[in-house]
């Protein structure tokens, strides 16, 4: 009974405590953000336990990320003792986890125990010497597009075998398939393997070693996997071989076990599952008898890595795999305020396709605000208006640890960063590097440094071979020596060089014209605008279309950074006065322990929650993207909306989203249309705000007067039914919009607008 239940069990709702306390038997958890999906696992494994059904080694436990991984033990642990969780080594990403189960069966893949792992670069540089090596063209077909097919294909878990005929011929005029396989027998030879492989080799190692599986059938007595829609096809069958247990066909009768087995599942309370098939009776029979003890939650609205193969499908036939499965839907959302819950249902009620789910909250504060947008006139201003919101909430006692800035894209997060140093605001990027620190502007700033400060040697490092121009190791020593020797720059020691004979001839022409582009640099440097010099630089130096020839999915967003950089670059006098601000933004601090802001992608944020949220750049082109627009078609602008749907789900209490009307994209400024989500969510939960009383300045002179007539004197806007967006006149012109103090709930947007583009003050 409830009474003498333990702790852990005790605040759980009766729909969570099903999910917690079927242990026995397959178990999926379909259900919205913010209704404890993540808890239930956790609690699951604290159950499991806690009650002895299993050892910490027996249980299987996947997570989406590492740091998912590390606060699920903590977690844990504050629940059932941190004692009783040491040694839970198979909770990680299925990365992780399938690095442990290869480093065990190594020889079965051909490899050693202590093979290594290649990053990408590596990968790229191997297939490239395959595809030289094959007499082929590799300008023709690069050796970048390629390790994406490689990659693509082990996502689903094929090898050179099992790809389709066409995809085999896609590349290298049908030698696709050869390249492939000789890339895996390659890797062989190097006792190494790539990302996708730490996947494909457990699953090949458990289809054709029988016993080897059965190993692990019997050690994971329980499977958990939190974030099950994002799983892809290899991840799936991977699971599928440890979940499933084929062998146990003793069962012999057709009737549903699940009464059988005295744990039917309410289903009134649970959700309904998708009627069963009668084809499939016997077989999951067989399966239910053998007790396939996983529970995956999910929520198939939360799909957002469709473009890294991730199948939704694997949610949604769930039952199929894994017959008698007790199918449990959890609806109330523990997280968000009815206002944030209400937008964000409503906005995801746009797409199709989808299960349909409700969700509610009991939450009723009467202090809860509703979600909100806010319009600026350009990024800047959405990045000063945003540290001047974060300081209001500061004065108000809130912790900068409960608030984050969610972006689009990483190039967004440049103004923030930027805007918080000047602030002296802590701020922490998670997952990924920070702005300046990425690997591109990384590269782009040791070039500029070069022209700068002629004697920046660790800079002249870093590029002196970027990209590549065939100065290996050896070149670099002696540049290096000569260097020492003489007690001169790298720059001189390379120009030096350049003129004897000491060096073969391609170093020494490579060398001759790095040396020429710096002298030809330096000089313009007296003569040519900073921001213009440095795109000559990043063009010249063939930067740029290092990037541009690069195939990689995260070729693009660099590109996108480094046109922010030069963006950013408009806002110094000089080089000079440039660099030495970034040398300031990188001194800041991590913040690791600090308050401190967070500010991530919005991939990146799944599974988190802040008690406020800040949302930039809803505009169509940056959010939804550009790429899923172009795409046609529903699916690319179904996952940009559910990537709008993580986004508001992550706030608990207090939201706010903004759309500017101007924007720098591909360099240069263009006026936006504020995103079709906006006109998505619904009216009743949103409250369109100005950037607020922050430009006390601007606000006196033209903002509350004008507006406070505009939204009541004509009351335009409330008999005005909604245009194509009832967005777009808000911001679209309007200078310094934070002019206005206002808030106001109904749109009064023309008559508004009609007063604001009066007070234009700023040329463009
Ligand atoms: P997402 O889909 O975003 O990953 P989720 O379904 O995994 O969300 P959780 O992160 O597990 O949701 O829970 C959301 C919040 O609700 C957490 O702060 C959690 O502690 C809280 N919560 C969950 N269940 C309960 C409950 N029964 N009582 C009180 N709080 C709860
Ligand atoms: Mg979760």
């Amino acid at each position: 009974g409830h009474n003498s239940a333990p702790d852990y069990l005790k605040g759980l709702n009766p729909e969570q405590r099903l999910a917690v306390e079927t242990t026995e038997g397959p178990v999926l958890v379909l259900a919205g953000a913010g209704t404890g999906k993540t808890r239930v696992l956790t609690t699951r494994i604290a159950h499991i336990l806690a009650t002895g059904k299993a050892f910490p080694s027996q249980i299987l436990a996947v997570t989406f990320t590492n740091k998912a991984a590390r606060e699920m033990k903590i977690r844990i642990g504050v629940l059932i003792g941190e004692g009783n969780v040491e040694g839970m080594p198979w909770l990680g990403t299925f990365h992780s986890i399938g690095v442990k189960l290869l480093r065990r069966h190594a020889e079965l893949a051909g490899l050693r125990s202590d093979f290594t792992i290649l990053d990408t670069d590596d990968v790229v540089r191997l297939i490239k010497q395959l595809i030289q090596a094959e007499g082929l063209d590799d300008k023709r077909w690069p050796a970048k597009q390629f390790a994406q097919m490689i990659d693509g294909w082990k996502n689903k878990g094929q090898g050179p075998a099992d790809i389709a005929e066409g995809d085999a011929r896609a590349f290298a005029n049908g030698k696709g398939r050869e390249l492939y396989k000789a890339y895996q027998e390659r890797l062989k030879t190097l006792n190494a393997c790539d990302f996708g492989d730490l996947l494909c080799h457990p699953i090949r190692i458990f289809r054709a070693n029988p016993d080897v599986l059965k190993e692990y059938h019997k050690r994971f007595k329980y499977i958990l996997v939190d974030e099950y829609q994002d799983t892809n096809t290899a991840q799936y069958m991977w699971l599928r071989l440890l979940a499933q247990r084929p062998d146990a066909g003793r069962a012999s009768t057709s009737t549903d076990l699940r009464s059988a087995e005295g744990r039917k599942p309410d289903r009134a309370s649970a959700g309904q599952a998708a009627p069963a098939e009668a084809s499939e009776r016997s077989e999951r029979a067989a399966v239910s008898d053998n007790k396939v003890n996983i529970c995956c939650v999910g929520d198939d609205d939360q799909s957002i890595y469709g473009w890294r193969g991730a199948e939704i499908d694997n949610i949604l036939r769930f039952d199929k795999d894994f017959p008698g499965a007790t199918i449990i839907r959890l609806e109330r959302n523990y997280r968000s305020t009815a206002h944030i819950l209400g937008a964000a249902s409503h906005l995801i009620a746009h797409n199709e396709g989808r299960f349909g789910k409700t969700l509610f909250t009991d939450r009723d504060e009467p202090e809860d605000g509703k979600v909100h947008v806010h319009a600026a006139w350009d990024s800047e201003e959405e990045a000063r208006a945003v540290g001047e919101t974060i300081e209001t909430y500061q004065r108000q006692k809130h912790n900068l640890n409960d608030m984050a800035i969610l972006v689009r894209a990483s190039f967004q997060m440049r103004e923030f960063e930027d805007r918080f140093v000047t602030l002296g605001l802590n701020y922490r990027v998670i997952g990924g590097p920070r702005f300046y620190e990425r690997m591109e502007i990384r590269d782009a700033l040791a070039f500029f440094r070069v022209v700068a400060q002629g004697a920046d040697d660790l800079a002249f490092e870093r590029i002196v071979n970027v990209p590549k121009r065939g100065l290996g190791e050896a070149t670099i020593r002696q540049i290096h020596d000569t260097a020492r020797a003489l007690r001169i720059p790298m720059l001189e020691a390379a120009a030096k060089l350049a003129e004897s004979d000491e060096l073969k001839p391609k170093p020494r022409a490579a060398l001759r014209e790095v040396a020429a582009n710096f002298e030809r640099w330096q000089k313009a440097l007296e003569t040519t605008p900073h921001t213009e010099l440095a795109e000559t630089i990043l063009e010249e130096s063939g930067y740029t279309d290092m990037w541009k020839n690069d195939r990689s999915v995260e070729a693009p967003g660099r590109l996108e950074n480094l046109k922010e950089l030069i963006r950013s670059m408009e806002e110094y006098e000089s080089l000079r006065s440039f660099l030495e601000h970034v040398a300031l933004v990188m001194d800041a601090e991590q913040n690791a322990g600090l308050d401190a802001v967070s500010i991530m992608t919005l991939h990146s944020a799944k599974g988190l929650e802040f008690e406020t949220v800040f949302l930039p750049g809803w505009e169509e082109g940056l959010f939804p993207h550009q790429r899923a627009l172009d795409e046609g078609g529903r699916s690319g602008l179904e996952e940009e909306r559910r990537l709008a749907y993580v986004g508001l789900t992550r706030a608990k209490k207090n939201l706010h989203l903004w759309f500017v009307s101007n924007r720098r994209i591909h360099g240069l400024w263009q006026s936006t249309i504020p995103s079709r989500f906006l006109d998505e969510l619904p009216e009743a939960h949103v409250e369109v705000a100005e950037s607020g009383n922050s430009y006390g300045g601007y606000g006196n002179s033209y903002g509350g007067g004008s507006f406070a007539s505009g939204r009541g004197g004509q009351g335009a806007g409330r008999q005005n039914p909604y245009g194509a967006s009832r967005f777009d006149n808000v911001g679209a012109d309007t200078e310094k919009s934070g002019a206005f103090s206002n808030t106001y709930a109904t749109p009064g947007w023309q008559r508004a607008q009609a007063n604001r583009t009066e007070a234009t003050d700023r040329n463009w």
